[in-house]
């Protein structure tokens, strides 16, 4: 027995609340929007509202709110990705944004009689890495929502997404977690080896369930603390330094996880100044775009091939030279 698919989610009480009571009222919106960090739950509730949306034997919550039971056919199918009414929309292997031929494909999806449940439904993750042309495909299919239809778009780049998709959906902003949620999460799961390495986890993990869970594969959380005393060194080490540290996390095995460390790195450093105060001298906009810079140019490189070690030694200058180093 799985029970309800909402009492499974931790945190984000509001949020489910409110879904919840819209499902009650048998009134939902018909596009939504989850934005907030990674890594902190909108998959797992979007796929929990469809979920309630299909279930032929909905719970009653102690809220007031209805939730998918978890148990049925319905619940286990859109859980496995296999029900028919149900479509996932992704950034496809290799690419490096989701193309209009995707959004094209979902519209006609969800235009069509479901087979299963009364519902057509779609999400769409990441909705920030659609192109302009497939941007304006989907904003058609809201503008005119195919009737007992429901889209549900996540992003953690809300900036990135249309001004006028956004405006067209209901928005749910979701909240870091705490470390003891993301420490029950861990337990839950059965990650990180001892209790010490998923308590460090979720100290470092700084609100993401999806980051902590990356820190208990093993050596992550020695290789996350090299990465920061690394960049930290940038500016004073000089250019012959910053060379050999590119060409050192340039490696395969390493290159991979630079993204992720790149966007924790600038997080904390944003965050660190802002508590003590810093933040009118550190200039936190410029910041947070070059944040958002390197960490697309370090996925890009990724998809596209691109080499490492020059991509590195190019993110590297711009952070040393962020930082006050005179070369
Ligand atoms: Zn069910």
């Amino acid at each position: 027995m799985a029970g309800p698919v909402f009492d499974a989610i931790l945190g984000h009480e509001v949020i489910i609340n409110r879904i919840g009571h819209s499902l009650a009222n048998g009134r939902p919106g018909h596009a939504w929007l989850f934005h907030g960090p990674q890594g902190v739950g909108k998959r797992t509730t979007a796929l929990a509202l469809i979920q309630s949306l299909f279930c032929p034997q909905p719970v009653r919550l102690p809220n007031g709110g209805v939730s998918g039971c978890g148990d049925c056919s319905s619940c286990r199918k859109c859980l496995t990705g296999n029900h028919p009414d149900l479509q996932w929309l992704e950034l496809q292997e290799k690419k490096v944004r989701i193309s209009v031929e995707q959004v094209r494909e979902l519209a006609h999806f969800i235009a069509f009689s479901p087979l299963e449940s009364p519902w057509k439904a779609a999400i769409v993750d990441d909705a920030a890495q659609m192109n302009a042309a497939a941007a304006n495909a989907l904003l058609k299919t809201l503008e005119e929502p195919p009737p007992g239809s429901m889209l549900i778009l996540i992003t953690h780049h809300p900036g990135g997404l249309l001004p006028t998709i956004g405006s067209r959906c209901q928005k749910e902003r979701f909240f870091p977690l705490s470390e003891e949620q993301i420490l029950t999460i861990l337990e839950r799961l059965k990650v990180g080896k001892t209790l010490e390495e998923r308590q460090e986890a979720a100290r470092l993990a700084v609100g993401s369930v999806g980051h902590a869970v990356q820190l208990c594969v093993k050596g992550a959380i020695e290789n996350r603390r090299r990465f920061f005393r690394d960049l930290d060194a940038l500016p004073d080490g000089g250019l012959a330094q910053l060379v050999a540290l590119a060409e050192e996390w340039g490696k395969a095995e390493l290159f991979s996880m630079v993204p992720q460390l790149l966007e924790t790195w600038f997080r904390e450093r944003i965050r660190a100044s802002v508590l003590s105060g810093e933040a009118h001298r550190l200039d936190t906009e410029r910041w947070l775009e070059a944040a958002l810079r390197t960490g697309q140019l370090a996925r890009d490189a990724q998809v596209v091939n691109l080499n490492p070690r020059l991509t590195l030694e190019t993110i590297f200058i711009r952070l040393a030279r962020m930082q006050g180093a005179a070369f």
